[in-house]
């Protein structure tokens, strides 16, 4: 069986980088027929074991900061005998590399083909430099054609920000190389694409993939109404992926109902690029394991976290020689499973929590705001947009009426029983019409 290759292949002018055997690599797994998606678990332990050798030999000889905490950590050599001994690498703190445009830049600065930043919520931004091979070569190696079923038949809408950030662009490469896809590039309400212009290119052009947050889906839907696009008639989608923000399956559920198509997650990041797919049986993420080693460790100690442990999500980029990032500290909470999917990828599946500063502490006990959104999604007569507000250990819900009957005050109290039912503690509860919408990241959680 010969797969579906990728529309295009690029090669950088006298390049070469520590990342080359790894060329050969994949191009045999095309040879045979077959994506890293379905080797055996030794395979890809092998894989994994030796493109995280290339990585610490490549940081090791190119930059000082990770040659100095691996010397420190007791390193002789750059080099691991198994991923086992990949707990002994020091992991890399957000902090030490925030505002820091060198601090673990692995090429001369003139080979630098492209500087995404962080949108730097909490913070200074974080900034990543991809060399052009990164960008046009390495990242576009591995092939997930059991995930991602796109082709060049498919018309793509993209709704993800293009200035600083890495997913609109990330995404418009992945569709353009690896598959041939028509790309609309809409961004995500720059003054060149205002949500009306948006819905009308996707009408016009028949998009039929859309890639966006999950409150972009939310708002475009809501505001196709207003326009008279019809879901579904006029917008016939085969597929939405969302990205960006984290969400709970039953509002991934909700969008597919009102767009009347699969929706599924995707979950990455600037500094990482592509960490986990989730596949049709939306069971979790499937981890990218060509493109990233995950682990997870105890927030508080740093100790790896044996499969089905919750704690922190620790990256290791595999192909990246720009600025790879080593034992990167993500923040965000999950845990892992081995694969015993139904659809037959063998890569591990991640589990998704959330991020570590915005679990809700409730009764004694800490809630991933996803889940939280799952109980409120439960009610039918919930609008997506809702905010949680904390003050001194309690929680208040603003939400809004969604295509309900009910009165407020009936509203009301309907969340406030069903939340009680559902984590066993008493909520305030508010019913607004006037949540603000947003082109950014959703704000949902306030902490006071
Ligand atoms: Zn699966």
């Amino acid at each position: 069986m010969k797969l579906q290759s990728h529309k295009m292949t690029v090669s950088v002018d006298e390049h070469t980088s520590h990342l080359e055997a790894f060329k050969a690599f994949f191009k045999r797994l095309d040879d045979e027929g077959v994506t890293i998606e379905k080797l055996p678990r030794e395979s890809i332990d092998d894989y994994h074991l030796q493109a995280i050798n290339a990585t610490l030999a490549h940081v090791w000889d190119n930059n000082a900061f990770y040659r100095q905490s691996l010397v420190e950590a007791g390193f002789a050599e750059p080099k691991i005998d198994s991923l086992e001994q990949l707990a002994s690498v020091p992991m890399l703190r957000k902090d030490v590399i925030r505002g820091d445009k060198m601090k673990i830049l692995c090429v001369e600065p003139k080979e630098i083909g492209q500087v995404h930043l962080t949108s730097g919520t909490s913070g200074k931004p974080i900034y990543t430099s991809y060399t052009l091979a990164d960008q046009y070569v390495y990242d576009l190696l591995p092939k997930y054609l059991e995930l991602f079923k796109e082709s060049d038949e498919d018309v793509a809408a993209i709704a993800l920000p293009y200035e600083f950030a890495l997913p609109g662009l990330g995404w418009q490469r992945l569709f353009q190389f690896a598959f041939g896809t028509a790309v609309l590039s809409l961004g995500k309400g720059g003054y060149m694409a205002p949500v009306d212009k948006s819905l009308e290119l996707m009408k016009e052009y028949q998009a039929t993939v859309l890639a966006t947050t999950p409150s972009y889906a939310a708002l475009l839907a809501e505001e196709s109404e207003r326009y008279g696009i019809k879901l579904g008639e006029d917008i016939r989608l085969k597929k939405i992926w969302l990205t960006g923000e984290g969400c709970s399956a039953t509002f991934r559920e909700r969008l597919e109902q009102w767009w009347g198509c699969e929706v599924s997650f995707f979950y990455g990041s600037t500094e990482c690029g592509v960490v986990g797919i989730e596949c049709s049986e939306h069971r979790g993420y499937h981890v990218a394991e060509g493109h990233v080693k995950v682990e997870i460790v105890d927030p508080s100690t740093g100790k790896k976290q044996p499969y089905g442990k919750t704690g922190e999500i620790v990256v290791t980029t595999l192909l990246r020689e720009g600025m790879p990032m080593v034992r990167y500290r993500s923040g965000d909470i999950g845990y892992l499973q081995k694969s015993q999917c139904a659809c037959g990828i063998t890569m591990d599946v991640l589990h998704l929590r959330g991020r570590m500063e915005s679990m809700l502490r409730l009764g004694g006990m800490d809630y991933s705001p996803f889940l939280i959104e799952h109980f409120l999604m439960e009610l039918p007569d919930v609008g997506m947009w809702y905010h949680l507000k904390m003050n001194q250990g309690e929680l208040t819900i603003e939400a809004e009426p969604f295509r309900t009957t009910l009165s407020d005050e009936q509203l009301a109290d309907n969340i406030r029983e069903h939340m009680a039912e559902r984590i066993g503690v008493n909520c305030n509860v508010v019913v607004r019409r006037d949540i603000p919408r947003t082109f950014g990241k959703a704000t949902r959680i306030f902490q006071s």
